[in-house]
């Protein structure tokens, strides 16, 4: 690698406005988001993925493609 073009790289830790804290490779030393995968609905499983199931569902039958 050239030397002096290339950011810092941290190990960052992220803070979630769950509480949920990990780490991750970035260029900033901590990072705050608002979701994270403790507490998106698409992978608790829990209310919104029912809504977008929903939408896929519609998708699939507007262009014909059926679910298995
Ligand atoms: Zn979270």
């Amino acid at each position: 690698m050239r030397a002096d073009i290339h950011p810092t790289y941290y190990q960052a830790k992220v803070t979630c406005n769950c509480g949920n804290e990990f780490t991750t490779g970035s260029t900033k030393p901590e990072i705050h988001v608002e979701i994270c995968s403790k507490c998106h609905p698409f992978y608790t499983g829990q209310q919104k993925a029912a809504v977008a199931r929903g939408r896929i569902e519609k998708f699939n039958r507007k262009y014909g493609i059926k679910a298995e």
